[in-house]
């Protein structure tokens, strides 16, 4: 860290050391008078789930941080599939376009884009076993932070990054909930060789449909291959633990919910060594006003400021950009917060504010779909489920050049300064 005088000095403290409070301790620590601490609250840094999908979004940002060339494991994942579950029919496939692309998108292991990530974090700047437990606003002098340890630390800026469970949203913003959607989401890793004898299909990115479940096949490199399964159930009669992420389950329990798939695809199911599957409880909640809290010395970045669930399957991407235009924001207004955290909110809420009408008019437009069809059968349930005419052009996430974004707001910050 380079140090002047002309800049305020600001100890930022990110809470989490997941891929958004990883690439928010990046980007910060490259700006001038920022001290930095990130404080999590695992022993031990290790992603829980299996694969992650790296598409031109997450490649674009993952390259402004430097860190592009670090992750290099992975499964190029050009087509991709969605499949009747029982009859096999083929419903939908994409090839993505391969022009003028320099990276290809992946399906990855976690593991590995977090080890990308760890790589580039200063020596010094992870404290692990720090679980925030409440936090205290002390007007102009900060924020006081309390650990489950029983420590306390003091920081003039903190980011929550501490996921979908956010403690430090729960402190800010008192009355935000987050609610069980219904969606239970099972996932393991295995290798490649145990299961390509079912069907060569399996080896390219697909999801394999029900009306009310999916199961997603994905090699995701270095020899292995990912199941990501997942059944909702009306929430308004099935509840879940809002602990339950990453939980250890049965076979069983988990194939009990996938009975009426293709023989092969229940094969796989079975394959799935004994004590293989994590279970994660999907949770979401509402749109937040502001990231920003607490005459700003609190912002959100990643799953803590969008509790979308996953949504969109790019939330590692969404989170590493909230980071990354948290620190530009920050160098550009000399690390005074006061400008720097409504010129973060004006960049970023808007964009989770499209995800959130986006799926909001997806739900609608299945619903009336379904409506229009009457009494639907399995087979015209599952096209409904997944044929969108709504929302085909989805370049707005999986191509956004947040260093485009960026530059664009601040070139109108600049001419509107012309102006005055
Ligand atoms: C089933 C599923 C599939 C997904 N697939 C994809 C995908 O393919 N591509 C993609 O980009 N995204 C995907 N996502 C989304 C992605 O996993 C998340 O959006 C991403 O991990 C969010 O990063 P984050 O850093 O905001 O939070 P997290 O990854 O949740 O990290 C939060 C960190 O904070 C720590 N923490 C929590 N509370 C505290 C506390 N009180 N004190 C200290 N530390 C704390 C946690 O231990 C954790 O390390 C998927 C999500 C789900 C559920």
């Amino acid at each position: 860290m380079t140090v002047d005088a002309s800049i305020r000095n600001l100890r930022v403290a990110v809470i989490g050391g997941g891929p958004g409070g990883l690439a928010t301790a990046i980007a910060l620590s490259k700006i001038p008078n920022v001290s930095v601490n990130l404080y999590e609250q695992a022993s031990l840094l290790r992603e829980v789930g299996a694969g992650i999908s790296i598409g031109a979004n997450t490649w674009n940002v993952l390259e402004l941080l430097g860190v592009a060339d670090t992750l290099t494991s992975g499964h190029p994942t050009w087509t991709i599939l969605n499949m009747n579950g029982r009859s096999g029919e083929e419903l939908d496939r994409r090839e993505r376009p391969r022009g003028g692309i320099t990276r290809p998108p992946i399906r990855t292991q976690r593991t590995e884009l977090q080890k990308a990530l760890l790589a580039h974090v200063k020596p010094g700047v992870i404290q692990l076993s720090k679980r925030l437990a409440r936090m205290v606003d002390k007007g102009r002098k900060g924020v006081e932070l309390y650990f489950e340890d029983g420590t306390v630390v003091e920081a003039d800026l903190v980011v929550g990054a501490d996921g979908i469970r956010s403690v430090v949203r729960d402190a800010a913003w008192p009355s935000y909930e987050i609610k069980f959607t219904g969606t239970t989401i099972w996932r393991t890793l295995l290798p490649w060789d145990a299961v390509k004898d079912l069907d060569p299909r399996f080896e390219i990115t697909g999801w394999w449909h029900t009306p009310t479940t999916h199961v997603y096949f994905s090699p995701v490199g270095e020899g292995l291959w990912e199941i990501a399964s997942r059944a909702w159930q009306d929430p308004a009669t099935n509840s879940a633990s809002k602990k339950s992420w990453g939980v250890p389950v049965e076979n069983a329990y988990v194939e009990s919910y996938f009975t009426e798939y293709l023989p092969k695809i229940r094969e796989a199911l079975a394959r799935v060594p004994s004590g293989g599957w994590r279970e994660f409880a999907a949770f979401a909640g509402p749109e937040l006003a502001q990231l920003t809290a607490w005459n700003n010395k609190v912002v959100l970045v990643g799953d803590s400021s969008h509790a979308l669930s996953g949504a969109f399957g790019s939330g590692a991407g969404f989170a590493i950009e909230d980071g990354w235009i948290l620190a530009q924001a920050l160098a550009y207004w000399k690390n005074d917060t006061s400008k720097a955290l409504p010129l973060f909110d004006a960049i970023r809420l808007p964009y989770y504010s499209r995800m959130y009408a986006h799926l909001a008019a997806e739900a609608d437009r299945r619903a009336t779909k379904l409506k229009d069809l009457g009494d639907p059968t399995f087979d015209e349930r599952v096209r409904n489920k997944i044929i969108t005419d709504g929302g085909k052009d989805m370049s707005w996430i999986y191509q956004n050049d947040i260093g485009a974004v960026w530059k664009e707001h601040i070139d109108r910050l600049e001419k509107d300064k012309e102006l005055v």
